[in-house]
């Protein structure tokens, strides 16, 4: 008999969620509203210090809310990461702006500064103004938020995050997207936390939260009937995954040295292999090491062979993101950087990462990665 499957990511229950489910049965709120969704909110709040937050169907949905309460419309320019997942860029895409993208660093992985500034300066020298930047806290990794919102500050853009994958990680004392106009979070069943699936928008600016809270509810002005000055969407999260959400939220810092742990072991185990090469922190960052992720550049094991013989063994494995600017629908795009994405692409693969991994997971997989690369 095979040996039971790891799976990349899969959704971690800790136990708490059914009983928070159970009350929100009770309460008979099985609804797009309810207790459960306001405190899930504000424990969301609390644990990250961000004071607005919204809970929507999806992180995606939210960067739709927000990039439609800026008034982005078509032909405007939005900036974003090109190394990323293509939720953070469908909701531009989809408003018909021009997305512009950047390249990552080629240690961290996330949007380069320098990139960043070129493009800035090239579009500025243009007499172009972007409407909005839009870098990722990649694999959890948090991007220098200090130099990005600077850069962006010159110029007077927002920066709306895409912390998808970096709930529970720290830049500099502060939770992942603290430090931006407004930031996205995902509770997809893979993520940190998972509320089956879901999302926040989390800003400091009550205005945005608002105005994306009328505008995921149909956009109903404030009368007895239905009355319509804009037209909004259906995006809100239900009181039900609320309760799941509220179960999850118990233990977001065990899951997060969990993660660092399981990154932990597959570093140190293949430290002394020098094809190998792990994504590097930036500066002051806890990453929440959302999935462990590396590059091997050997002419003799390539990302794939890793992937089939894990395969072979049961065990999941993926390719990191394919960049945007490699998109077939995004060909015709600006983009600025030097392939850094392309290298990391060609030769990334992302580990099994779960919360439920054992030691013997670990161990599993660690055998089999280490027999390939010795194999050579
Ligand atoms: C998961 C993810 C999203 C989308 O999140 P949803 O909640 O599934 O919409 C967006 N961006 C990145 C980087 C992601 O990893």
């Amino acid at each position: 008999m095979r040996d039971k499957r790891i799976y990349l990511s899969p959704p971690h229950l800790n136990g708490e969620e059914l009983a928070r489910v159970q009350e929100a049965f009770d309460s008979n709120f099985v609804a797009p509203a309810g207790p459960m969704l306001d405190e899930f909110e504000e424990t969301f709040s609390s644990f990250t210090g961000i004071p607005y937050c919204l809970a929507l169907s999806s992180a995606t949905s939210a960067l739709h809310l927000c990039l439609k309460h800026l008034g982005i419309k078509k032909n405007d320019i939005v900036l974003a990461s090109t190394f990323t997942f293509i939720g953070s860029v469908s909701a531009a895409y989809h408003l018909g702006a021009k997305i512009v993208f950047i390249d990552s660093d080629p240690n961290t992985w996330v949007m380069s500064e320098e990139h960043l500034k070129t493009a800035l300066e090239g579009l500025h020298k243009q007499k172009l103004k972007p409407k909005a930047i839009i870098p990722t806290d990649l694999y959890g990794n948090c991007i220098n938020y200090y130099s990005i919102l600077e850069l962006a500050n010159n110029y007077h853009i927002p920066v709306i995050l895409d912390s998808a994958e970096a709930t529970g990680s720290i830049h500099k004392g502060s939770h992942s997207g603290y430090d931006a106009y407004a930031s996205v979070h995902s509770f997809n069943g893979n993520k940190l936390i998972t509320t089956s699936g879901g999302g926040i928008l989390a800003s400091h600016d009550k205005n945005l939260i608002n105005h994306s809270r009328k505008l995921a509810q149909q956009a109903k002005e404030p009368f007895p009937f239905y009355e319509h000055k804009e037209v909004g969407f259906n995006y809100r999260m239900s009181n039900i995954c609320a309760a799941i959400g509220l179960g999850q939220m118990n233990d977001v810092e065990e899951r997060v040295s969990r993660k660092r742990h399981i990154n932990n072991r597959y570093r140190r185990a293949l430290s002394d292999y020098p094809n190998i090469s792990f994504i590097k922190e930036t500066p002051e960052t806890e990453s929440n090491f959302w999935l462990t992720t590396f590059t091997v550049t050997s002419e003799e094991t390539t990302p794939e062979s890793l992937r089939i013989a894990l395969e072979l063994e049961n065990i999941e494995s993926r390719p990191v993101w394919k960049p945007m600017h490699l998109q077939p629908i995004f060909q015709d795009n600006l983009y600025f950087g030097e392939r850094e994405s392309d290298v990391i692409f060609k030769h990334g693969l992302c580990l099994p990462s779960g919360l439920g991994m054992t030691e013997d997971d670990i161990d599993r997989v660690l055998k089999i990665i280490t027999h390939e690369l010795k194999k050579n």
